[in-house]
């Protein structure tokens, strides 16, 4: 499996309460690469390509040019970028599906597309026929799942179809079997969050359309009520968020130029203003958004205190776990579940947030050393939390 293809660190089970975890064999300083890895599968979300967010179907590169992203995103429509060179996006590679015009951003992404799922889920000329069977189910899914969002349908679509159109369906099979399943009540808890209280019937919803446009009798374990929410709670539970953006690439080439001291102050400054303007147009929605499930990645645990994070260096699928600090042989890596706001709450709003969304209780050193801390949140924290409980009930 994936720990042989790569060097530096394996995976180890922990104890039975944790399960897996990824070890380092090798010594990592503060900023090196630990590991990058490509998903095993991944989709983008559904609002956000309806919302334009155009993205490669297969790798999620962000195709718009960097210039013509951020004029759509800070809704200034002459603004301008220097240092145009940064911008690496390469629109006279982009290739679209033959049939139904989605676009890849090299023939090589279409055809390993193809190949791996798209021969099944491509809808022709079909494609904006929202009384497709594959149309259809994408409209429920939108309708249910508003942004920010956290999962998408079509993730599940395509790995049904990549067993479907494998040669070796049992290797695909196995491939997916090695991210962490769950029990049939934490299943539920985390149909509850992703489908809301109604979550039996849209689950039967979900199925029935999915049986309809893609059922396979090699795999009819996964179109069974219980096998068909297994799945669901298998990409909840391990689903890697995405986000690739040709403005973040071209802000790191421009951060890695050697610039003279006036022309540094300069672009920074214009970087500074051009997310001031991004966030007040288009608030945190910056980038084309997905998921993806990732062999490695899936078995790193999660720390209040992380000593490495995830990144999306090459503006595609393409993640890259980075050390936070010096890392020595045989220590654990622990990435956060949580962003960077929620990281710094209290013990108990992070625990109830992991426990919540990713079935365990937190036993970090951060954790251990607040365990004396009252079980009280700030007044603040606890209107946030109502709020958020009042989204999803
Ligand atoms: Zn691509
Ligand atoms: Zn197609
Ligand atoms: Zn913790």
């Amino acid at each position: 499996m994936a720990t042989d293809q790569v060097q530096g660190v394996e995976v180890k089970v922990v104890n039975s309460d944790k399960g897996k975890g990824l070890f380092a064999c090798q010594a990592f300083k503060k900023g090196d690469q630990i590991f990058e890895e490509v998903p095993l599968v991944c989709s983008q979300f559904l609002w956000n390509e309806f919302y334009k967010y155009e993205a490669c179907e297969f790798c999620l590169k962000s195709l718009e040019t960097a210039e013509n992203m951020a004029r759509r995103l800070t809704s200034i429509s002459t603004l301008e970028l220097p240092q145009k060179q940064n911008c690496t996006v390469r629109p006279d590679q982009y290739i679209c599906c033959p049939h139904c015009q989605v676009v890849y951003c090299s023939k090589e992404c279409m055809e390993t597309a193809w190949k791996k799922y798209h021969c099944t889920l491509c809808m022709g000329s079909s494609r904006e026929d929202e009384s497709h069977p594959l149309g259809m189910l994408q409209v429920a899914w939108r309708n249910i799942h508003f942004p920010p969002e956290s999962c998408s349908i079509m993730l599940l679509a395509k790995m049904i179809c990549m067993v479907k159109q494998s040669n070796d369906p049992e290797a695909v099979l196995k491939a997916f079997s090695q991210f962490t399943n769950s029990t049939v009540n934490e299943e539920e808890q985390i149909m509850h969050k992703l489908l809301g209280p109604q979550f039996k019937e849209q689950l039967e919803t979900f199925r029935s359309m999915v049986m309809l446009s893609l059922y396979d009798e090699h795999i009819p374990q996964w179109f069974t009520y219980e096998g068909f929410q297994s799945l669901f709670a298998l990409i909840g539970r391990n689903g890697q968020g995405i986000g690739t953006s040709s403005i973040s690439v071209w802000c790191q080439n421009c951060d890695a130029m050697d610039l003279h001291p006036d022309e540094r102050i300069s672009i920074d400054s214009f970087i500074d203003q051009l997310y001031v303007d991004l966030e007040r147009e288009s608030g945190t929605f910056l980038n084309c958004e997905g998921s993806g499930l990732y062999s490695m990645q899936s078995c790193c645990n999660h720390s209040c205190v992380p000593n490495a994070e995830v990144q999306f260096p090459h503006n595609c699928h393409k993640l890259r776990v980075v050390a936070l600090e010096d890392i020595v042989p045989g220590e654990e890596i622990c990435i956060s579940y949580l962003d960077g706001c929620m990281l710094e709450r209290s013990r108990h709003s992070r625990q109830k947030h992991l426990r919540d969304n990713y079935l365990f209780n937190c036993k970090c050193i951060k954790c251990q050393s607040q365990c004396d801390e009252p079980d009280i949140t700030s007044s603040e924290e606890d209107e946030e939390e109502e709020d958020m409980e009042a989204e999803v009930t």
